[in-house]
């Protein structure tokens, strides 16, 4: 019988060595150039990547070998997702693979998994969260959108929002209210709904940016098989929490704010090499260095949590803080950018159009206007800083 301290030692610079090849050689470079200008990635450009790590045998750095995945440990992980920052490799889509995929990993029947892991894997079957509805965000389980059971389907009527990518997905995970008796977490049930479904209208929200990324999604009288729910009837709190506790531990946050902070840095510098913008690179050179110290101290905690979830003993104080941490910061780096590019000049890249339309061009420039707008939702999408500081302090303090 093999014990795990018969398992072959992992060389990990071997393995960092194979990443970093792979990563040279395989990402095209048109779609390299659009990671390093920071431009908005649609589907197409996460699934061309996905299918890559897909032939290569990486497409699930996060899921066990027995379902596809790489069955890589926390450290491999980690650098991978390091070299993939560092060589402007796209992120992957995280919703069917770091956030739905492991929840069916863990509660869905084999029948689920030869059903949804496969178009997950492959990247043709893409997912969104539909979670937040109007009146429930951090209070997630006074959620009201309600399925009532009619034979072999629910019927669902409601409205989720703030649905990122529903435009461009084919399937939302849902929460729904089954029971509205007793405890309002246990008359919760999760749905996975096809997006084509009779009923369903999908409305943008549009944002500061000027981005389409978020939605409104209206469901009326949408009839899902029973088939389609995940986990038992009024066991979906469950399920969510368990998504929202492995969502704030992602590696790939902290390494893509290693490589924005280079990249405010490099526009920094050439800001400063136009006429005229000689003083700037003193006068921003303190918020940068302080900025990579933040970086520092956010890979210190992010390695610190690896450590505890590869020896079961993370808590979620801990990926809270390495969320709130992240959100703030990566709020902070954009802002230097923003303000090396001075006010006037980033003005011009969003002007608002006659019909109140915010028009801004492809550019490096300008998309990191749109990402430093973008960015002011950090620090609210997948729970607000007050939230987690609520976490933090419940059981540090018990209160
Ligand atoms: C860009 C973006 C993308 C998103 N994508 C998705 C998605 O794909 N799917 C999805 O389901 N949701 C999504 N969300 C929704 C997001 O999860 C919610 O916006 C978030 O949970 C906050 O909920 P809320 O907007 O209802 O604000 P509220 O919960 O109403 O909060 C309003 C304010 O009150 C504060 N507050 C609330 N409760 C407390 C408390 N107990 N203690 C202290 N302060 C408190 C909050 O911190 C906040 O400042 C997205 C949001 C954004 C901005």
């Amino acid at each position: 019988m093999t014990s795990v301290s018969d398992a072959p030692a992992i060389d990990y610079d071997a393995f960092h060595h194979e990443v970093d090849e792979f990563a040279r050689t395989q990402c095209p470079p048109a779609l390299r150039e659009r990671v390093r200008s920071n431009a908005k990635l649609g589907r197409e450009d996460y699934a061309a990547w996905q299918r890559i790590l897909h032939a290569r045998g990486w497409a699930a750095p996060g899921w066990p070998k027995s379902f596809g995945g790489t069955g890589w440990d926390m450290r491999q992980r980690y650098l991978f997702e390091s070299v993939m920052a560092q060589r402007d490799c796209p992120p992957q889509y995280h919703h069917g693979l770091g956030h739905i995929g492991p929840v069916m990993l863990h509660f869905g029947t084999p029948e689920q998994h030869r059903r949804f892991l496969p178009g997950i894997l492959d990247g043709s079957d893409w997912w969104c969260q539909g979670y937040s509805e109007p009146g429930a965000g951090s209070d997630l389980a006074s959620l009201k959108t309600r399925a009532a059971r009619d034979g072999d389907h629910y019927v669902v009527t409601g409205q989720k929002m703030w649905t990122s990518h529903a435009h461009e997905a084919d399937w939302m995970y849902t929460l729904v209210r089954t029971n509205a008796e007793g405890r309002k977490q246990e008359g919760i049930t999760l749905l996975l709904i096809p997006l084509s479904l009779p009923g369903i209208r999908i409305q943008p929200i549009r944002t500061i940016d000027a981005w389409h990324h978020v939605n409104e999604v209206f469901l009326d009288e949408v009839r899902v098989p029973v088939d389609n729910r995940l986990g038992d009837e009024g066991g979906g709190w469950r399920c969510a929490k368990f998504l929202l506790d492995r969502e704030r531990l992602a590696p790939a946050i902290v390494v893509r704010l290693q490589r924005l902070l280079e990249q405010v840095g490099e526009q920094v510098q050439a800001q400063a090499a136009r006429p005229g913008g000689q003083a700037l690179a003193g006068v921003f050179a303190e918020r940068l260095l302080l900025a990579e110290a933040e970086v520092r101290a956010a890979r210190e905690l992010l390695l610190s949590a690896i450590d505890d979830e590869m020896n079961g003993r993370l808590r979620a104080s801990k990926s809270s803080a390495l969320k709130l941490h992240c959100s703030e910061l990566a709020q902070r780096i954009i802002a230097i950018a923003f303000d090396a590019l001075g006010a006037r000049r980033a003005a011009r890249f969003v002007p608002v159009a006659d019909d109140g339309r915010l028009e801004v061009a492809e550019d490096a420039e300008s998309n990191m206007i749109h990402n430093y707008l973008f960015y002011r939702s950090r620090t609210i999408a997948g729970g607000t800083s007050e939230v987690q500081k609520n976490v933090i302090a419940r059981e540090l303090f018990g209160s």
